[in-house]
């Protein structure tokens, strides 16, 4: 059965090249009928930062994936937070020892930093494994009654793992192809601290085989630990799941991994929700800059993924059925800021209207209260309506408000420009008339009160502009907005009739 992890570390807010990689392993795992599951790999606790599991959490909530197993929700591999497993470890890490794969060293940060200062004068770089290992303070050196009796001394010291020498593994990535690694290059790795704790590659290891991971889908940035994994694997005598790795995510503009700075310097969020950090720092997130979570689920599945079609459009299930890990790019994918955009754009018009009204009134609850209360004072605007007919120049709901804020309140000021060319001699004498026509309006719908209004202008000869102009100044304060025969609608007499005789006092 295809079981895949979620695994990140709690050491801040998730950024998107994090949700990107969630999002890819539930793909995987929903298009195989699998299980996609969150472990929380919090076993450098030096690194821990306070609410990056909640984080997390919400935010994958926020974008509707959902786990099929979690701190939250265990299954029957628990628990899923790696603290808490800390007794599961060390017996792997003392298999490894008896088994050879494994030994303990006692080398004090002193001694490894003069080791290393004696390699680089001499032009080179220290690596701690086959070559040096033997001279260096471990349990290959002494024998196991020494080791013994420094441990219970209480002397400080890792496991580390016995990496092979002269060897030539032959990996496979599903993504990459066929890897080959010499062995010589590695080195033994830290497995185990003396403070009781496993590193990342132990804990992460026994983890996948416990929780039965099928195949380990993860960024990039981990390729290079795929060989001892490989190694830890077959020295614990288990079978290896796959491993796909996947594509860094890059800078929109010049060379180098996406960081988490370079949305503050641009103007976009790297991050999928607010993250306020504890010096006060804040980082934009998509929730709170107004985008949809489908928008940004589907710009991530772009981020290293096409479907090898011209279709863009695809919602979670669709993307469920197209997605192959196969075709998933080797090379970096550049993040584009201008195509989040438009896939906001997109969503935003496909949403229909009723739930984007609703959207709308909750944008104005919170933030134009008192527009809301003054504007539904009256007779209550409809607000469907009203965000039917503005929408289509909107990406995000609080478009909505610029677009459309007067609907709500009455306009104050006039665009100069505009009022120039609209308020001439003899526009006040017309725009007495429109409200005389209004006035006689008894079914008050647009298309009556336009044929009211243009029926008066064509058989008067007046000049459709004149009348036009200075009638959506009076009622909108600019020469912007949808038809002013629909905004008259929606306004009804008294409002509109008012709004026109304010304006030519
Ligand atoms: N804890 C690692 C991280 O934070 C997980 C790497 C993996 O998926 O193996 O990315």
């Amino acid at each position: 059965k295809v079981r895949v992890r979620f695994a990140p570390s709690p050491t801040g807010p998730l950024h998107i090249g994090g949700v990107r990689t969630a999002l890819f392993n539930y793909l995987f795992a929903k298009k195989h009928g699998g299980d996609f599951i969150l472990r929380i790999e919090d076993t450098d606790q030096t690194r821990y930062v306070e609410g990056a599991e909640n984080y997390i959490v919400e935010a994958m909530e926020w974008l509707n994936i959902p786990f099929d197993e979690s701190p939250s929700k265990p299954g029957n591999c628990g628990p899923y937070r790696q603290s808490e497993r800390k007794e599961v470890y060390r017996k792997y890490a003392d298999q490894l020892i008896e088994s050879g794969h494994a030994y303990y060293a006692f080398d004090s940060g002193e001694q490894l930093d003069a080791q290393r200062k004696e390699y680089e004068a001499a032009g080179k770089t220290f690596i701690y494994n086959w070559h040096n290992r033997l001279s260096l303070d471990n349990s290959l050196n002494i024998s196991a009654e020494e080791t013994q009796r420094r441990i219970e001394a209480g002397d400080n010291y890792v496991i580390r793992f016995k990496s092979p020498q002269g060897e030539t593994l032959h990996l496979k990535d599903i993504i990459r192809g066929g890897i080959q690694i010499d062995t010589n290059i590695l080195d033994d790795k830290v497995l185990f601290k003396s403070d009781g704790m496993p590193t990342y590659h132990l804990a992460n290891i026994v983890d996948d085989h416990l929780m039965d991971i099928s195949h380990v889908i993860r960024g990039e940035e981990w390729l290079p630990s795929m060989a001892l994994h490989i190694l830890l694997y077959r020295s614990l005598g288990w079978e290896a799941p796959k491993f796909a790795h996947l594509p860094l995510i890059m800078k929109p503009v010049g060379k180098g991994k996406l960081s988490k700075r370079d949305g503050d310097k641009m103007g976009f969020p790297v991050f999928p929700l607010e993250w306020k950090t504890a010096d006060g720092d804040v980082f934009a997130g998509y929730r709170e800059d107004g985008y949809l979570p489908e928008a940004v689920v589907n710009m991530l599945a772009f981020l290293g993924w096409n479907p090898g079609t011209e279709q863009e459009i695809f919602s979670l299930d669709q993307l469920v059925t197209a997605f192959e890990l196969e075709r998933v790019n080797k090379s970096g994918a550049k993040f584009d800021p201008d195509k989040t955009k438009w896939f906001q754009n997109q969503y935003l018009q496909e949403m229909d209207n009723s739930a984007l009204a609703l959207e709308f009134s909750k944008y104005l609850e919170s933030h134009q209260p008192e527009a809301l209360r003054n504007a539904q004072d009256g007779i209550p605007l409809d607000l469907e309506k009203i965000t039917s007919l503005i929408k289509e120049r909107a990406n995000f709901v609080s478009d909505l408000w610029e677009q459309g804020s007067f609907f709500f309140e009455a306009p104050t000021l006039y665009n100069e420009k505009a009022a120039g060319k609209a308020f001439k001699e003899g526009t006040v004498e017309l725009l007495k008339k429109v409200v005389e026509k209004l006035q006689s309006v008894d079914d008050f719908k647009a298309a009556n009160i336009s044929e009211v209004v243009k029926g008066w202008i064509t058989s008067n000869e007046i000049g459709f502009g004149k009348v036009m102009m200075p009638l959506r100044l009076s009622l909108v304060g600019e020469m912007k907005g949808p038809d002013v025969f629909d905004i008259i609608e929606i306004l009804g007499k008294d409002s509109s009739i008012s709004r026109i005789e304010k304006a030519i006092k």
